[in-house]
């Protein structure tokens, strides 16, 4: 019987930088190649020295975000030979998102003294795009190596515009990689539509929120978030909303979009800015060729959108227009963001509001923002400024990441043979661990060690 042997790339137990080689028969496919947000240099990329040259076959990217995406130009000059597999919309957002990322590494060359960077140029991300093999949600491809054919098929995963799931089918054998994953429906994105297949013999998990318990409905927390917005605007208040630029902030846009047709968005202007604005092109695009895509740049003349002009900010000097709304990237205040230097400037005064609405990891200056003493201080590190915290600090639930019940119940319907943890810290890898194990008669669980290949 065929075996697929699976190794984590991966340098850390957490969701680092996201890579898994599987190799089954003559294959080997690479799924993700991530770069690790926390990290800088050449230690953000995933373990490819593991990698013989001119090894692997295909390429799988999941979506765009860059734990799954950064080091993809990396891998792709180090094995040229490999094609990359990409749905359609993945295929336009990645060259943007990794323009984006050379332009931050040529910035942290000098300021972070990182000699290694950028890590790769214009004309790797031209050369790689080349590469690209789109495939359609749905559509069984057929693979073919030395004779012996492997079966793909992608399906749509919510989480993001772009991202799907993925069925690697060989020799009868099946092995089901969620990627990031989201069953419930988004305003601007259907949820996950994986059909019921059964018995896949390896289902490889992602874990993000098994360390978190849902304690309000989404639903829930967009009303609340809409009344936080209008509180602070009657008071002649400035809310900020720091949010990823890939997603996060599209999806807000189309919830303030609905909010205003129903007369719950209160009159002012809406600021936004950054890498967000660069990719409504594509949302826009993919929105008029999908019906599961909710996105139109129309909404932007409806909400009366400004762009946030760039210009030299001194917090102590800088006036903003009031009362506003301010929808930033990036979602965890990185220092130089529109976001971390907007909210330099509006900290000190009680009538304004940071509202966050995703993870913000705890080493970042989002975590630590959150974690300031009421009456505290703050610094913002790279502006060399200090300022004490008198806006209200509020959070909100509004994660692109299944819950971890909702996961339990897919691993269950699916009845694997063997289940395969991913990208998820200690905590939430424990908590899918030790419920899975319950089921041990049924399946096996595997938190996989760090570059240990394991025959499944
Ligand atoms: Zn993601
Ligand atoms: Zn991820």
């Amino acid at each position: 019987m065929a075996s697929f042997f699976i190794q984590d790339l991966n340098r850390k137990k957490d969701i680092g930088a996201n890579c898994l080689s599987v190799k089954f028969g003559a294959f080997h496919f690479i799924v993700d190649a991530g770069m690790d947000p926390k990290t800088l240099g050449n230690e953000a990329l995933p373990c490819f020295s593991a990698l013989s040259p001119n090894s692997v076959d295909f390429i799988l990217i999941t979506h765009c975000h860059l734990d799954h995406l950064g080091a993809l130009p990396i891998l792709s000059k180090q094995q040229p030979q490999a094609q990359i597999l990409i749905s359609l919309p993945t295929s336009l957002l990645a060259p943007l998102m990794l323009k984006n990322s050379a332009s931050v590494m040529t910035r942290q060359k000098e300021e972070k003294d990182v000699p290694d960077y950028p890590l790769f140029g214009k004309e790797d991300i031209a050369a790689l795009q080349k590469k690209f093999f789109v495939l359609k949600p749905g559509k069984t491809y057929c693979l073919e190596k030395d004779g012996q054919t492997a079966k793909v098929t992608i399906y749509t995963a919510g989480h993001v515009l772009g991202a799907v799931s993925v069925l690697i089918e060989y020799e009868g054998r099946r092995l089901f990689i969620t990627g990031d994953i989201l069953f419930s429906d988004q305003n601007s994105l259907r949820g996950a539509q994986i059909p019921q297949f059964g018995n896949p013999d390896v289902l490889l998990l992602e874990t993000t929120r098994g360390d978190t318990e849902r304690t309000a409905l989404r639903r829930d927390e967009e009303t609340r978030l809409l009344g936080i917005i209008r509180k602070t605007i009657k008071r002649g208040g400035i809310c900020l909303i720091p949010a990823f630029a890939l997603g996060r902030i599209q999806e807000l846009l189309v919830l303030f979009y609905q909010a205003k047709k129903a007369h719950k968005l209160p009159d002012c202007p809406i600021y936004c800015s950054g890498l967000g604005m660069s990719l409504v092109s594509a949302f826009d695009k993919m929105g008029r060729r999908f019906p599961d895509v909710h996105f139109s740049r129309q909404i932007l003349k409806q909400l009366n959108v400004k762009q946030l002009r760039k210009r030299k900010i001194d917090p102590k000097t800088t006036k903003l227009n009031v009362p506003a709304i301010y929808l930033l990237s990036s979602g965890m205040l990185a220092e130089h963001t529109p976001a971390y230097n907007i909210a330099a400037c509006l900290l000190k005064d009680n009538k304004n509001t940071v509202c966050f609405v995703g993870h913000c990891d705890e080493d970042t200056p989002g975590g630590r923002l959150q974690r300031v003493e009421p009456n505290g201080n703050f610094k913002f590190e790279d502006l060399n400024y200090t300022t004490p915290v008198r806006a209200k600090i509020e959070r909100f639930d509004l994660s692109g990441h299944a819950d971890r019940d909702d996961l339990y119940q897919f691993v269950l319907a699916q009845q694997p043979k063997t289940v395969v943890l991913t990208h998820g810290d200690a905590n939430a890898r424990q908590w899918f661990f030790e419920k899975l194990s319950v089921h041990k008669s049924d399946f096996s669980v595997v938190d996989p060690d760090i570059g240990k290949t394991y025959e499944l």
